[in-house]
């Protein structure tokens, strides 16, 4: 069991990371898939690198700088977050279950939204981008899920027990990935989508249009592009959100004891000194809350 596991190597997972080793606490950091650091070119607004430093030298440097204190930093990509009886919490990490006492929210604040023609105008009436949250109201009801990785195949399995029938749709994307993934549990069609057709009667979704001119009756639409992002845990989990982010206190602290969030994930400015700053306070937050159980016990 951890002390402490943090979704995200970002400077916010990474800054929460230091504070709890140091604390001399258990600490796993989980990453997968490029986080916004990586992807910043040049950073040149950030205190001590007079010539600038490129996204991902400083993202090495903080994942090294971690490592070199004995924190745990692995290529796992968290598909579900639990809470246990006893307050603590489960996560499936690249197809295994890890028991922490505490969790630290900081995958960043993607939401991948695919290019569809239509598909904004039906999110909430038919497009959903969560299946544990929606899946009750499609039930009997044909949907499908959009994606072609972990994400999605963890997606359709929310729904398959609930849904008359779960189809997969990669748009365009290699389908052999979900294919091994699901073991042929579902139809998976790889076509490029053009556009999110609706009934005209209750504007909800009622069909897709591929590229090649089929069409695809559907009731629901499950968006499940690139991995679970810190809205997908908290929506499972019942953490509050305002929008797609995170809705934390001034410790960094979800609604749900010993769930923590920080950097992106929370919303507010989108820069690395209020990433490491909240990942600071999340850590020690998360070491006083560690602590506690240890007391109270
Ligand atoms: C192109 C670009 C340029 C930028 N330039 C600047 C700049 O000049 N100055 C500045 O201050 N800021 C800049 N930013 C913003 C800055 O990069 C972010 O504010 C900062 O990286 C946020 O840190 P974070 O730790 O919250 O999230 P991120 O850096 O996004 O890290 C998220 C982490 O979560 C992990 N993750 C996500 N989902 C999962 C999952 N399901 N399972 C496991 N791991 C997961 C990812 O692998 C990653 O490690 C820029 C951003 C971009 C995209």
């Amino acid at each position: 069991m951890f002390d402490v596991t943090i979704i995200g190597a970002g400077p916010a997972g990474i800054s929460a990371s230091l504070y709890a080793r140091r604390a001399n606490l258990n600490v796993l950091v989980l990453y997968h898939g490029e986080g916004s650091l990586e992807k910043a070119h040049k950073i040149d607004n950030y205190y001590g690198f007079p010539e600038g430093i490129t996204g991902r030298d400083l993202y090495d440097n903080g994942v090294l700088q971690a490592k070199n204190l004995g924190v745990e930093v692995r290529d796992a990509e968290v598909t579900h977050l639990t809470m246990n009886a006893d307050m603590t919490f489960t996560l499936t990490a690249g197809g295994e279950e890890i028991a922490s006492k505490a969790v630290l929210i900081a995958t960043g604040n993607k939401k991948l939204r695919p290019n569809i023609k239509g598909l904004k105008d039906f999110e909430g009436k038919g497009v959903s981008y969560c299946a544990i949250c929606d899946a009750f109201f499609y039930r009997k009801k044909n949907v499908v899920v959009i994606g072609s990785g972990k994400f999605a195949a963890s997606e359709a399995g929310d729904l398959v027990n609930v849904a008359a029938s779960v189809k997969i749709l990669t748009n365009g994307e290699d389908k052999s990935q979900i294919e091994s993934l699901t073991g042929g549990q579902y139809e998976i069609n790889s076509a490029k989508i053009s556009e999110i057709k609706g009934n005209p009667e209750n504007g909800r979704v009622s069909s897709i249009l591929f590229e090649d001119g089929t069409e695809l009756s559907a009731d629901g639409i499950f968006i499940a592009l690139g991995e679970a992002g810190a809205a997908d845990f908290a929506k499972k989990l019942g953490i509050f959100l305002n929008g797609d982010s995170i809705t934390v206190n001034e410790n960094m602290e979800t609604n749900i004891k010993g769930i923590y969030a920080c950097g992106n994930s929370t919303g507010g400015l989108l820069q690395i000194s209020k990433a490491v700053y909240e990942g600071a306070k999340a850590g020690l937050s998360a070491v006083e809350y560690v602590r506690s159980l240890a007391k109270n016990a």
